[in-house]
């Protein structure tokens, strides 16, 4: 995929003085509530209106979603507000509906996204059709798939395209829903400057209370906009209650963020510096996380040796790992001497961790 100008067209259409604000229900669920969401986030910076019609629930049985029904409440938001409404499409049948409702914008999800048949399948009922689609990561970090899937789109003849990057699962998610791992979206960034980049903090999240530091963190890595679940009565939602927030919450948040203007060359500068600071803030984030799930499976490993009667230290092991990871260092840049200091400590750490008792 070439880095291209026109991906960001729509965006530039509308002209905004604040990054793109989408918000509006996880799902449609009634027409009382879409319209009362709607009507509420009239008041605030909100410029597209989201909701969900087709909801991909990961275990069945749970709301599934309106349907069709939802897009005609869609339609008549955007009569009533003037803001533009999108929705996510999970195939060329929800394509064709959403285009025949007047849908604004498309959105693909993460658990689409991963499936290249079912992306090529809506890129296909796509052909011929002029209408911004925002292409959300696939549940896992693999940015190829991610970037596979907007060529699918592009290929289609669809210009006008963004991703949203709303984190990645992981069997041991901690403090988020899903993981944002931020080095991902920032290679993005880097790869195609023009690619509009909206930042998704509510499945980031899954709870209330962060979202503000990771819109915060969205916008200090020069996000284009943010995409925020929000619903009149966020405790009773039928999906996502959790990370839902009150229009009036969104308000607040949108008002909080700390918006760095880029005008002079001391504030682009600035900008710059906070920005390769915020890199470097995540990655040691990283690192530290990648430390602490080692030593969890060091743990791991040091009770069935014990079980086992087998010795902790298995030198053979250790000296293959310690010269593949020289190896694997120095053709990345780094010297021997540090890989090694690095991986000795390392080490020492995970023998004694492996030796604490039960
Ligand atoms: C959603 O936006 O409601 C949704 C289902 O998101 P995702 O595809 O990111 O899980
Ligand atoms: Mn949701």
């Amino acid at each position: 995929m070439e880095n291209n100008k026109e991906f960001r067209q729509w965006l530039d259409a509308m002209k905004l003085s604040h990054p793109l604000v989408i918000a509006g229900p996880c799902s449609a669920e009634t027409e009382e509530q879409v319209m009362a969401t709607a009507r509420e986030l009239q008041k605030t910076d909100t410029n597209v209106f989201r909701a969900g019609i087709w909801k991909p629930r990961t275990r069945p049985g749970q709301f599934e979603g309106v349907g069709e029904i939802g897009l005609k409440w869609l339609q008549q938001v955007k009569e009533e507000t003037g803001m533009m409404v999108t929705t996510e499409v999970g195939n060329a049948d929800h394509v064709e509906k959403a285009l025949k409702h007047g849908i604004d914008i498309l959105w693909i999800g993460a658990r689409t996204t991963v499936n290249p048949f079912v992306v090529q399948e809506i890129a296909d009922a796509l052909k011929g059709v002029d209408i911004p689609v925002l292409v959300k990561n696939p549940v896992n970090p693999d940015l190829a798939l991610w970037l596979g899937a907007v060529e699918r789109i592009q290929t289609a003849g669809i210009t006008q395209l963004g991703v949203i990057h709303r984190g990645f699962s992981s069997y041991n998610s901690g403090h988020y829903r899903n993981k944002p791992k931020w080095s991902l979206p920032i290679e993005l960034k880097k790869e195609f400057p023009d690619l509009p980049i909206i930042l998704d903090p509510s499945h980031i999240c899954g709870r209330r209370d962060t979202l503000l530091d990771v819109s915060q963190t969205g916008l200090d890595l020069n996000f284009d906009g943010f995409m925020i679940e929000t619903h009149i009565d966020p405790d009773n939602a039928w999906s996502d209650a959790a990370q839902q927030i009150t229009p009036a919450r969104l308000d607040e948040i949108t008002k909080e963020l700390r918006i760095r203007k880029k005008s002079s060359t001391a504030e682009e500068f600035q900008r710059k510096l906070t920005m390769h600071r915020h890199e470097l803030d995540l990655l040691d984030a990283n690192l530290i996380e990648m430390l602490a799930d080692r030593m969890g499976i060091a743990n791991q490993i040091g009770a069935i040796k014990r079980k086992e009667n087998v010795a902790i230290l298995q030198g053979d092991r250790w000296s293959e790992i310690l010269n593949s990871m020289v190896e694997t260092g120095v053709k990345s840049g780094l010297t021997k001497e540090f890989v090694e200091t690095i991986f000795k400590a390392i080490h020492v750490e995970s023998i004694n961790i492996q030796q604490k008792k039960d």
